[in-house]
């Protein structure tokens, strides 16, 4: 599944191929998403397009008149093509610009979206309540401290919500708990301010370098085969269950958490 890292990659790869192109048309060869693809969409037609934004895993396409937001769900890629590009089967939306190149999303599961956001309109159910973006300076060891005081639910659990920060998919959660030391299912209002400021920094360390990492895919967004190949840091725990801890040796043991797959080590993780 696209993760944070993953959207922000396709993010930088498409933004120069499609940032100041005006849209020709949105091309819905399946409007059956995640959600039904709106006739709205087809208001961005005529107008160019003024940045590529993320917020959270949703990509949105600003214009004048509004924004399109898509969001890849679990198996969904965005490349740029020519417009003349034969369609291959899940190629099911082509957003149309006027130097001859489309962004085309291609969904084998369909649990992507594509909506639309009104320049005037109040923002989308989907965008309430979002916590801030964990690689903003929004986003900190003070915040984790003060918003778990008094919560029983597993530490793991509690980074994962979006509410409280965004974007921290499993993997992150795993690698992040396992660089600050901290056992997974330990309650999150137990958890001190101090080692939630180790937390809170490693988080952004594992984003940050899956982002870095993922910069060598860039050239894959536009071309014949491009699908961005997605990427991965180097795993400490996550997936590695059975296998020795690189710190200490200990067996990584898995367990679900929330119904989350979670590996850490019985040893350095308390
Ligand atoms: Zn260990």
């Amino acid at each position: 599944m696209p993760e944070l890292p993953e959207v922000e990659t396709t993010r930088r790869g498409i933004a120069p191929h499609v940032e100041g192109k005006r849209v020709t048309a949105v091309l819905v060869r399946e409007p059956r998403l995640r959600w039904l693809v709106p006739e709205l969409v087809q208001a961005a037609v005529g107008f160019e397009v003024a940045a590529v934004r993320r917020r959270a895993k949703y990509l949105l396409l600003d214009t004048e008149a509004g924004s399109i937001v898509i969001h890849l769900g679990m198996s969904g890629s965005l490349t740029v093509q020519s417009k003349n590009k034969v369609v291959e089967k899940h190629d099911h939306l082509d957003i149309v610009f006027d130097d001859g190149h489309c962004l085309r999303l291609n969904d084998p599961r369909r649990f992507g979206a594509c909506l639309w956001q009104g320049a005037n309109e109040p923002a989308l159910k989907l965008f309430e309540g979002l916590g801030p973006e964990p690689l903003t300076d929004a986003f900190d060891g003070e915040r984790l401290y003060q918003r778990s005081r008094g919560r029983t639910l597993a530490v793991k659990n509690f980074i994962m919500t979006n509410a409280i920060v965004v974007g921290v998919g499993n993997i992150y959660a795993n690698e992040a708990l396992f660089m600050s030391g901290i056992d997974p299912r330990k309650a999150a209002g137990k958890v001190s301010r101090q080692r939630y400021q180790r937390l809170a920094n490693n988080i952004k360390v594992v984003l940050a370098q899956a982002i870095e990492q993922g910069g060598t895919t860039l050239r894959d967004f536009l071309g014949a085969d491009g699908k961005p190949g997605y990427f991965r840091i180097q795993l400490k725990v996550y997936g590695k269950a059975g296998e020795p801890c690189p710190n200490c040796g200990a067996a990584i043991r898995s367990l679900n958490i929330g119904q989350r797959n979670s590996f850490y080590c019985p040893k350095c993780q308390r």
